[in-house]
């Protein structure tokens, strides 16, 4: 369960589907991948820091120059 935001991987125990989970608490996005491949894809993106640049609530709150 992730409380305040962020990313969890579980699965990664051999003969187990790998998953990931992305959640934003700011705007409340919750992503999943499956999938070996794919989960090792999605953490090498750094999905926190992508997600961070185009979060919708951060994009309201952020403070325009
Ligand atoms: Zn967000």
């Amino acid at each position: 369960m992730i409380r305040r935001g962020g990313l969890q991987v579980r699965g990664l125990e051999r003969d187990q589907t790998p998953v990931a989970d992305l959640y934003c608490h700011r705007c409340h996005t919750h992503q999943r991948v499956t999938g070996r491949t794919r989960v090792q894809d999605f953490m090498r993106a750094n999905p926190l820091l992508e997600h961070r640049a185009r979060c919708s609530a951060l994009q309201k709150k952020g403070t325009t120059p």
